[in-house]
């Protein structure tokens, strides 16, 4: 006789760092936001658009600018190992946005204004508030000129935080003005001449920044450059005439709307493309990962990537980061429990109980059901105790008695002192608002 074979299981495997699975009942929280952002779009008319997540490597180096953060050490890049392609799962939506509005020649009819929601990926050091797979909603207005949209859109973000239940203090908006290339351009020249007079204190990253990028060594949080970080010349001084109108009228529209905010002269932004009007949402709720949203005018954006000019204005706001708030300032939100949970006590009773919830669940009501498990049926007390912690307001007991009688019990979960009742079996139509309403 042969020993009876032992299986050898295999080492189980785990997501890649940074990337997060979402589970019950965390997912509930991840629906009920989603919810809140899509009845925010429809009430603003923003139309949901999806792209690809993974593009032409060549669009962000293009879209985003060579000398960023992202392109330069946040990509996901790779080859196609059957064309030899070079692609990139997309580290934000905007890029891939713009691509599909030329490539469709979506702006005929006029300009458009979009949303979308969807997995990003960056590869930076996971921590909380920063992952490696994250989510944004993004809201572009494409063909607008502003600075009536640009108001719109800081607004809409607004509505949100009242929808979701934040109050006033706890997210606050930053706002500033990245004037046009010609602005920048000669504010650049000031800037470099600024750094180099003090370039026996720049830091590494400083010091390459201005051969390559010196708007970000404004970014630079090390606290030994704050003191010439702080004295460089700032942008707001080369802005012209239409520049300031521009963001005059943003703040006009704002305070119109009794929004507060600050100007932040430092607020420059991780990506080249914006000019004019950009701002940032923060808290200081979430320690050091404090931007939970963030946006900017982007009107040379379309011609960079082929396209006639078009300006367009949009933001990117960070789910992960949205949740750890909502958490973090005691916003609960809504859950998904069933309304019933169905206790069959035997497996005899199985074919009647499931014809019955699916009436229910088409009478509109949610309905969990009790399933056999991998080696029991389930005892009554193991049933009751997972439908109280499903949540649901009724159990109803699919017992043989009853089931005899051509009824069924109902008992409150919610409240132990009140009386069970029995239902007529062949009206479940019927319970959905006798349940709802009780
Ligand atoms: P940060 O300065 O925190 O790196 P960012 O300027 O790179 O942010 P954006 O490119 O403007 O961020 O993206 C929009 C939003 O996406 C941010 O405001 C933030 O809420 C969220 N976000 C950015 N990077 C991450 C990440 N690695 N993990 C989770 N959320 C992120
Ligand atoms: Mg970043």
């Amino acid at each position: 006789m042969t020993e009876p074979k032992k299986t050898v299981r295999p080492e189980p495997l785990q997501a890649v760092k940074g990337m997060n699975d979402i589970l019950p009942p965390e997912s509930a929280r991840w629906e009920w936001f989603e919810a809140k952002v899509r009845a925010l779009m429809a009430r603003y008319a923003y139309a949901n658009l999806r792209t690809p997540i993974v593009e032409p490597t060549a669009l962000f180096v293009r879209g985003i600018g060579e000398v960023t953060d992202i392109v330069e050490k946040e990509m996901y890049s790779f080859e196609d190992s059957m064309n030899g392609d070079r692609l990139t799962l997309r580290p934000e939506h905007t890029a891939g946005i713009v691509r599909a509005m030329i490539e469709h020649n979506a702006l005929y009819n006029g300009p458009l204004r979009i949303w979308t929601n969807g997995a990003v990926f960056r590869h930076e050091r996971p921590q909380k508030g920063r992952y490696r797979q994250f989510h944004q909603i993004d809201v572009e207005a494409l063909g607008f000129a502003g600075p009536d949209v640009d108001a719109e859109q800081i607004l809409m973000c607004r509505a949100l935080w009242r929808d979701l239940g934040l109050s006033d203090d706890d997210v606050r908006l930053e706002l500033n003005s990245l004037g046009q290339p010609a602005e920048r351009q000669a504010h650049r020249a000031a800037l470099i001449a600024h750094f180099e007079a003090h370039a026996h204190v720049l830091d590494d990253d400083a010091r390459r920044r201005l051969l390559t990028n010196p708007l970000r060594i404004l970014d630079n949080k090390n606290p030994a450059m704050q003191p010439v970080v702080e004295a460089a010349p700032q942008l707001m001084d080369f802005l012209g005439e239409a520049s300031l109108a521009h963001l005059a009228a943003v703040r006009a529209a704002l305070d119109a709307a009794g929004l507060a905010y600050r100007i932040n002269p430092r607020l420059v932004r991780g990506m080249d493309y914006y000019n004019l009007t950009v701002f940032e949402w923060v808290t200081d709720k979430l320690g050091s990962q404090g931007t939970v949203c963030g946006g900017g005018r982007y009107d040379g954006l379309f011609e960079q990537l082929g396209g006639k000019p078009t300006p367009a204005i949009g933001w990117g706001m960070g789910v992960e980061r949205m949740l750890l708030l909502l958490e973090a300032v005691g916003v609960a939100a809504a859950t998904a429990s069933p309304d019933v949970y169905a206790i069959v006590p035997a497996a005899s009773a199985m074919p009647t109980a499931m014809a019955t919830c699916e009436a229910l669940r088409s009478a509109g009501l949610k309905v969990q059901m009790h399933a056999a498990g991998a080696d029991a049926w389930g005892s009554m007390k193991s049933q009751f105790k997972r439908a109280d912690a499903s949540g649901a307001r009724f159990a109803l007991i699919f017992g043989a008695d009853e089931l005899a009688r051509g009824a069924v019990a109902c008992k409150s979960l919610r409240d132990a002192a009140a009386p069970q009742r029995e239902l007529v079996l062949d009206q479940p139509a019927t319970w959905a608002a006798d349940l709802l309403i009780a």
